[in-house]
């Protein structure tokens, strides 16, 4: 390809304080419309809006977590527009000081690492929402809901280091998996919690100098923001490539049509008008404070990954599935550490365990078999007291009813048969019952081993030790075939 692109992420994200972050309204979620509202997020004269201090520590865990520097003054500013949603008129934003600036996020694609800058990180609130009232009072008019009003946001910018639609979509997962871990966002796009605007230019491949850039909005999901790239790209490429010129302007994605369409042409931060908002006083951000919510930094998924592999002798690939998330992380290693068999419990927790969370739609935290239960179910099976087909019974019995495995298997009375009287009776019936595999099996067929196994197991109703009746069918058929 002649041409290269460019890509650089604005990624806003809806942080997971109880209250806003200029007042102490509600900013739970789906609450009827104006029903967490007050005089200072409707945006009413003469109120003043007080800082919620859990939006700084948020931004700075977020800073941190990012390898951001942490500027020790941040100043608020007003950012003028003017629409519907917006009572006051402005936006209380931040502009020249940010609390965060000169990051990174590190991703992986097709096997290879990179870094991607963060430019900024700052703090802002969030606009109303206006809902088209077709579809609930059938009238064409536009309603406005408030309650979305002051709800925090971070706004992190990154500089435009990514080279592909596929950089993008890694740079959104490593970027959702890093707040879940601070949990300071659920990081759900769907919902809009996470939103991304992406802004793309092409430039003639090995050039320095950036192209004309367009900005994309409205994507609701990762896969649609790589979809979006991908079509601007294309686009643009077909202008460049018929002598046209690329035109600066902000695009809207259409999911339906699979393109982007023009929405209106480029604002610049001038047409905001912005200045330090006067109602706030500039933030002081002491190095005691940096360093106590440093202090309060999680584990990061990269750092946990390393670990899991150190510690538990997991395979990179086994490290990755095990950490994705903190809850899954935390799960599999309090199994790993109670039952002292990490192995086992990372072959259950990424086969039973995640077919079961899949199945039910349930996050691990409410899952009925819960981290005890599979240590217990770890014991069993390694004292030898149930086989791992009982054990997955077992695993199902305690997803249903949240029961010890311990007293499932003495009521269902699935306690592992090893005593050799019991086996020994099973194993001859079998030979009975099946002369000519019997036969089979000493003209050579040595496959027919497995099949007596099966036979075997069938008579203890899947109750026998395999290894006990490995042992004993072989003894017994060498012993038959010199008698
Ligand atoms: P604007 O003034 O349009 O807001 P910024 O410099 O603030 O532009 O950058 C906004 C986002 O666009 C950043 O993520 C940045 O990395 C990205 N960006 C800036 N210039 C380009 C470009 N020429 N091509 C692609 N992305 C760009
Ligand atoms: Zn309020
Ligand atoms: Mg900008």
């Amino acid at each position: 390809m002649p041409y290269e692109p460019v890509i650089g992420l604005e990624v806003h994200i809806q942080l997971a304080t109880e209250s806003k972050i200029f007042c102490s309204c509600s900013t739970r979620f789906g609450a009827d419309p104006n029903t967490q509202v007050c005089p200072i997020c409707s945006g009413m004269p003469g109120v003043l809006p007080i800082l919620n201090r859990r939006v700084v520590e948020f931004a700075l865990l977020l800073g941190l977590a990012t390898r951001c520097r942490i500027n020790p003054r941040a100043v608020f500013a007003r950012k003028n527009y003017f629409y519907p949603d917006l009572p006051k008129g402005y936006q209380i934003s931040q502009f020249a000081l940010p609390f965060c600036e000169a990051g990174a996020v590190d991703i992986e694609v097709d096997g290879q690492k990179k870094s991607i800058r963060i430019n900024r990180i700052h703090a802002e609130e969030d606009a109303g929402k206006s809902m088209h009232a077709e579809a609930y009072v059938g009238a064409d008019e536009t309603l406005i809901d408030l309650n979305r009003c002051g709800v925090p946001l971070l706004e992190v910018v990154s500089e435009p280091d990514l080279r592909s639609p596929k950089e993008a979509h890694a740079y959104l997962v490593s970027f959702r998996q890093i707040v879940r871990y601070l949990g300071i966002c659920d990081g759900n796009m769907e919902e809009g919690s996470l939103r991304c605007d992406a802004n793309v230019s092409l430039r003639p491949t090995g050039t320095k100098t950036l192209g004309t850039k367009t900005e994309i909005k409205n994507m609701n999901s990762f896969a649609h923001v790589e979809k979006a790239l991908t079509y601007e790209i294309a686009r643009q490429l077909d202008v460049l490539e018929t002598g046209g010129a690329i035109e600066q302007e902000t695009r809207l994605w259409n999911s339906e049509r699979g393109t982007t369409e023009p929405m209106r042409s480029k604002e610049f931060s001038h047409d905001y008008r912005y200045f330090p908002e006067p109602d706030l006083v500039p933030m002081e951000v002491s190095t005691e404070w940096i360093e106590q919510v440093r202090s309060e930094l999680p584990e990061l998924p990269e750092q946990k990954r390393r670990r899991f592999m150190e510690e538990f002798d997991l395979s990179d690939y086994d490290a990755r599935i095990l950490s994705e998330d903190r809850q899954t992380a935390d799960y599999f290693e309090r199994v790993a550490v109670g039952s002292g068999d990490a192995r086992g419990a990372a072959t259950w927790v990424m086969g039973e365990v995640a077919r079961s969370l899949n199945e039910r739609k349930e996050p691990i935290e409410t899952l009925r078999a819960t981290s005890d239960h599979l240590i217990d179910l770890l014991k069993l099976t390694a004292e030898g007291r149930i086989n791992r087909t009982i054990a997955r019974d077992v695993f199902e019995l305690v997803l249903e009813s949240g029961r010890k495995p311990e007293e499932i298997v003495r009521e269902k009375g699935w306690a592992q048969i090893s005593d050799t009287v019991a086996l020994e009776k099973a194993i001859e019936a079998v030979l009975r019952e099946n002369p000519a595999e019997v036969e089979a099996f000493y003209s050579g067929r040595e496959k027919v081993f497995g099949f007596l196994m099966g036979q075997v197991m069938r008579q203890t109703q899947g109750q026998a030790n395999p290894q006990a009746v490995t042992q004993l069918l072989r003894q017994r058929l060498a012993e038959g075939a010199q008698g």
